[in-house]
């Protein structure tokens, strides 16, 4: 079997290596966190800043093959890890994938539908924006934005110049886009293989909370044709990114309509479902692809509903009732093991099984309740 380096070593990094291990591979991981998650799960640990290129020499020297669990990464060194092993998915996707305006353009070159969008180099393109689309509008950041970090919703032309201003601050490059007044918002996960095989993981139904995932619903509340649009969208995106591994579809749903929000070329939090609801997780497909095994499409078993645990659980109380919260019927506790609560820091996850969809999202909103039991 093989030795798998993955950049990053955070909860994605983890469940990566987890399901690397249970195939019989190696895995070494590269983070300049000692405390990473996925350090206590790996054969191997690099502790390093991911652009270190004496750091990126040890990873070629250990790994077989590379992938990474998120998408931040200086895109010199992926390239230069390239040079000499093969990264999935490679620096092509990444780069896409890594900038707003890249990635919208690339979708729409490839009549993919987005929001309207263009770029922003001063306040005076905002104005001129709002002034052909209307407000609400969005502004985000163009790069190293995650999790609404980044962004600011723009509802009138008084918040202009604040909203720019903030932005600004942080990046240069800057993208509006028009506000989509969604019904729902979804995922679809979808993988192609290194001969070409196309699959699509169920579409996941996502409720954000704060611009941060709270809960997935699996199956999604959308009609058959939506579904088949959706897959199909899907399957232009990874043909169009000649994509080797697996990406993260994330849209705004509007009446039939749907609007392509951001693509991550990495298993995905919306994704966790996966570990229990299906046949094959979506770390076990990735790292199937990776072994260049070849890949089927993967069957969901029961419904499902996935809710996070942010670190403010710990805050509003120290001690959570796993125990009271755990017995509810179906359910199955992750915990990444990040030894620090903060507000907004993803900690861990709940997935609920239940036959009905009913059912597990009315036991999820339980469950979660006797966490501050
Ligand atoms: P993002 O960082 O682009 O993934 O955005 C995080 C969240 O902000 C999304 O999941 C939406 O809930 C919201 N959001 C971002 N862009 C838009 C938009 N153009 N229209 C409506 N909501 C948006």
């Amino acid at each position: 079997m093989k030795n798998i380096g993955i950049i990053g070593g955070g909860q994605l990094g983890k469940m990566i290596a987890i399901s690397a291990k249970e195939m019989g591979n190696n895995t070494i991981v590269l983070d300049p966190n000692p405390d990473s998650p996925a350090f206590g799960v790996s054969d191997e640990k690099i502790i390093s800043e991911f652009d270190d290129l004496n750091a990126c020499d040890i990873l070629i020297e250990k790994s077989d093959i590379i992938t990474y669990e998120f998408e931040n990464i200086k895109l010199d060194s992926v390239e230069y890890l390239e040079k000499y092993r093969k990264v999935f998915p490679s620096s092509k996707v990444l780069s896409i994938s890594q900038n707003r305006i890249l990635e919208k353009e690339f979708l729409k070159n490839n009549k993919i539908p987005v929001a309207e969008f263009n770029l922003v180099k001063s306040e005076k393109d905002i104005i001129k924006f709002c002034e052909n689309f209307n407000f609400p509008v969005v502004i985000k950041t163009a790069t190293e934005g995650y999790d609404g970090k980044g962004q600011k919703i723009i509802k009138n032309v008084n918040e202009i110049p604040s909203s720019y201003r903030e932005i600004s601050k942080k990046n240069k490059e800057i993208i509006i886009e028009k506000f989509i007044n969604f019904d729902k918002e979804v995922s679809v996960i979808c993988s192609r293989d290194t001969s070409g095989e196309i699959t699509s993981f169920p579409i996941s139904e996502n409720i954000h909370v704060n611009h941060i995932l709270d809960k997935s619903i699996v199956p999604a509340r959308i009609s058959k044709t939506l579904e088949n649009k959706i897959n199909n969208l899907a399957e232009i995106i990874v043909n169009q990114l000649e994509l080797v591994g697996l990406i993260c579809i994330e849209m705004f749903v509007l009446g039939e309509e749907v609007f392509i929000n951001e693509i991550a070329p990495r298993p995905h939090n919306s994704g966790h479902y996966t570990l229990d609801a299906c046949d094959t997780s979506q770390f076990d497909q990735v790292v199937k692809i990776l072994l260049g095994f070849n890949t089927c499409k993967p069957k969901l078993l029961s419904p499902a509903v996935m809710f996070n645990l942010l670190g403010d659980i710990w805050f509003d109380n120290l001690n959570p009732n796993w125990n009271k919260a755990l017995m509810t019927p179906g359910s199955k506790l992750y915990l990444y093991g990040k030894h620090e609560p903060r507000i907004g820091r993803k900690m861990g996850h709940i997935n609920i099984l239940n036959n009905s969809l009913d059912d597990a999202i009315k036991l999820s909103e339980s469950c979660k309740s006797m966490l501050y039991d």
